[in-house]
This record gives C-alpha cells, structure tokens and sequence, in this order.
C-alpha cells in the first residue's frame, strides 16, 4: 500500500486503505506496508487507522534514514518500519549528496533509535542492484549490530536478472544473520521471476503489491509470486489464494487502475476461451487449454463465441441453454455472433441466450416486418422517426414524433399497424447493456399491451434504437399472432 500506492495518479483516501488492508489481512499477508509516515498528516491519520483496526498482519511505515520519519511513523502506532538507507553510489551521491561512510554511520544509528522506541526494523538497501557489494554487505551488518530485525534488497529499478539474483542472495544469506527479503520491480518484467529466484536461493520474504501495482512498470505481483509459488513449485505460502482474485478486483476499482486483460492469472481474458478447436479441447478436458483451475484464485472459466466460433459450437451452446434451433435459425445465430465478433466484441452466455430468444421468435414468420427505418434526433430538433413497415404484404410508410428517438419510433410504428392492431400501449421499457463498454450488446425488454392483454417481447442489439423496434416489433407480432 506504500509502494502500490506510488503509481501514478494513484492516491488512496483512509477509507480506501482500511478496505484494502482489511482485504489483505483476510487474505493472511505477513506485513502490510500501509504508506509513508513523513508524508503528510492524512497519511498519518491513514496509517493509524490500519495499524488500530485490528488486524493480524504486521503493520509497517515507510521511512528515509531521518529520525523524524522514525518520530512520524510512531505517531500512526506502527508495529515495524521498512528503513530505506541508499546504497548505490549513485543514489548516495546525486540523491541525498552524502558519502558511503556517512550513509552507513546514519543508517545504524538511525536503526537503534527505532529498535530504541519498540519498533520492528526491516534496513533496507535501496538501488542494491548497482551498489558495491561489499558496501552493502558492511551497511547491512553494521544494521544487525544495531538491532535490525530484517535486512531487503531492492532492486529498486528493475535490473536483477535470475542468474545474478541467486549469486546475490546465496552469498548474502551466508554470509548474513538476519532474514533478507527481496523488493522487485518490474521494468523488464522480470519482477516475478527475480522475487522467486530470491527465495529459491534463500530469501525469506518477498515485497509484492496487489496487480503489480508501482512506479513505473511496477513490482512483482503478489498474484503472480503466490501461484508461482503455490502452482509450480508446490510450495504452501499460507495465503488464501482463493481471494486473490477479489482482492485484485477491489484494489483496481478503489485506485481506479484497470488490470490489462492478459494480465498474468487475474487478467480479464485469463480464464476465457473463444469458442472454437480450444473449446473443443476443453469440453473433452480441461486441462488441454488450462494451466490451472480458475477456482483455486478465486475465478471461473468463461466460455465466450466471437469471430472464431463455428456453426457447431453455437449448436452446442444452444443446447446447454436448452434451446432448439433450425438450420434456419442456426445460421441467423451464427450470423449475428459473426457481426458482433467482428466488431471487437466477445458474446458471453447470456449474450448468446438473448441473440438466440431474439431470433427463434422473429423466425416465426412475422406478420409485421420492418422495411426501413429513419431517425432525426440532436438538442435542436423534435426527435422524429419515419418507418416503412410490411403490414400483410402491404407496405405501410408512418412518421411519429416523441420525446426521445425511442419514443418517436415506438409511436410511428403504432400509427403503422394501428389498422392491424389499435390500441396497443407499450406498458414497460427496460434497457440492459449486458456486457460493459459503448459498443455493448443491447438489451430491451418491453411489455405491451392491447385489450387489457399484456406480452414481454425483448430485442437485443448494438444499436440501442434498433434493439428497441425489434422488441417492439417482437412484442407486436406475438400481440396479433395471439390476437
Ligand atoms: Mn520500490
């Protein structure tokens, strides 16, 4: 939440952090990095909040090798703090315009104050990866001496490579006598094989956030750390990984960051598949086109039709829905799902339900057909529609005008069967977008009315305007059919 917190435009109010550190907490992480005490006073109020909530997670402040930050970090009753010596020339030099020795001297000395005042002290070594090794190995023991509980490595730009990160980690954990944890980032996405690679070669602790959320291009993934953990090394993390994939969901709305649909295990099209050969696979085993079971994070597979689906797998769709079609119907499915794979879109079930109600009514051959359709409508003109209608082989033109281009639509079409049909009153209008976005699939529900008898008729499209005339249109058809 300290580091996850650093992506740009991300900035979590203390309502928002007490939501994720309650999520994280259920879902039995170690430590909870809850921000940075020095930052400012509604950190601080964020950060006491989280470490007064009750929580089993060890709750830790970010803090520079500056006593005040110590100070500000025991004002939020923190349980530990994550201290952030440089150790990189570079970053000692141009960052904080000090010297090795200085950096060294300050980081213990700063370290005994902690320990001093009760806290747990993780003494980190920022920029690491391009330090002296023998400079971070001296700053890290004298940090023992002083009272450092933990040691963490951070690769604070991302330039670990596996092979370097065992060299590493072996030779510290040698030669070291406190745990080390390992802090990745994810600049050459390297983040999750780096934080593995650590604790295969003998780190104790790994710094993750929720949907490799940070600076940049990020840290490692807790998602990712755990199942690579859990999936392929067969090793028990303790985390309850069936909620990892609600944590990741609750962390994406509260920060506003979306998780791209091919991220790793959480990502939206991690667990669907086109309809298709891959679906064929999986209806004969799971296993042809899953690495794992969705259900162990926390997700379900989704099966969706696109522009790859076959006249078969629509068939067979239709079945497990409890649908019969003809050829004739068939074909209008699997035209409709065509159109609306070729506009980018992936049809799920209830997508495909709709499409195929839709047409298994209109193929009852209607009495009332639509011919053509035309509608004016902006801020400036009365939303008018004009519609040809064929009206028992008799072509009727009508114009109607309304509050909206719905409504002026809905009224030309009663004026153009009101010879067929009199008095018929649309009672109820229900719209759904059933799957997200501006070019989602359309659903309209109505309910119409004529005598005192009443039908539901529904249309589905992606065309809010056409959706509604082929509901209307439906709910006509079976009005006079019944009639
Ligand atoms: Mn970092």
């Amino acid at each position: 939440m300290r580091d996850g917190e650093q992506t740009p435009g991300v900035a979590l109010t203390l309502e928002k952090k007490l939501l994720i550190a309650r999520a994280l907490d259920e879902m039995r992480v170690s430590v909870i990095e809850a921000g940075s005490a020095i930052t400012s006073s509604g950190e601080r109020e964020s950060i006491k909040a989280v470490a007064n909530a009750g929580l089993d997670a060890e709750i830790c402040s970010y803090c520079r090798i500056v006593k005040t930050d110590v100070d500000r970090a025991l004002d939020c009753d923190v349980d530990s703090i994550h201290l952030v010596a440089p150790v990189s020339d570079l970053h000692i030099r141009t960052k904080i315009k000090k010297d090795r020795d200085t950096v060294r001297y300050i980081a213990a000395e700063v370290t005994e104050y902690a320990k001093d005042h009760g806290l747990i002290v993780e003494l980190s070594g920022e920029d690491a990866t391009r330090a002296d090794p023998d400079f971070l190995k001296a700053i890290y023991s004298d940090g023992i001496d002083a009272g450092a509980d933990r040691l963490c490595f951070c690769d604070t730009v991302g330039l670990l490579v596996p092979e370097k990160t065992t060299e590493i980690f072996r030779d510290l954990t040698s030669s070291l006598k406190a745990p080390i944890s390992i802090h990745c980032h994810n600049d050459f996405g390297l983040a999750t094989a780096n934080t593995v690679t650590a604790l295969a070669a003998g780190a104790k602790q790994a710094h993750v956030t929720i949907n490799g959320l940070g600076e940049r291009a990020g840290n490692a993934s807790l998602e990712e750390v755990v199942m690579c953990l859990e999936w392929l090394y067969k090793y028990d993390t303790g985390i309850r990984h069936e909620q990892i994939y609600r944590t990741s969901r609750l962390v994406s709305r509260l920060t506003g960051i979306p998780v791209s649909s091919n991220k790793a295990l959480v990502g939206g099209n991690v667990f669907t598949h086109e309809a298709g050969i891959h679906v064929h696979g999986l209806l004969a085993d799971k296993e042809t086109y899953e690495p794992m079971s969705p259900e162990y994070i926390g997700r379900l597979r989704q099966i969706v039709l696109g522009k790859h689906a076959g006249r078969s797998s629509i068939t067979l769709a239709l079945k497990e829905m409890g649908l019969e079609a003809d050829e004739a119907q068939t074909e209008e499915i699997f035209n409709r799902v065509k159109q609306m794979g070729d506009q980018g879109k992936h049809i799920t079930d209830s997508d495909l339900q709709t499409i195929a109600l839709t047409v298994l009514a209109i193929h009852k051959e209607p009495l009332v057909k639509l011919e053509e359709f035309t509608i004016v409508s902006g801020n400036r003109v009365t939303p008018t529609a004009s519609i040809k209608l064929n009206v028992k082989d008799k072509e009727i033109v009508q114009a109607g005008i309304g509050n909206g281009p719905v409504d002026a639509v809905i009224n030309a079409i009663r004026g153009a069967v009101s010879s067929c049909a009199e008095d018929v009153v649309l009672e109820e209008y229900h719209v759904d977008a059933v799957t997200g976005g501006t070019d989602a699939l359309v659903e309209v529900r109505v309910k119409l009315s004529k005598d005192g008898k009443s039908i539901t008729a529904s249309g589905a499209r992606t065309d809010i305007i056409m959706a509604s005339v082929e509901a209307v249109m439906n709910g006509l058809n079976r009005l006079i059919w019944e009639e």
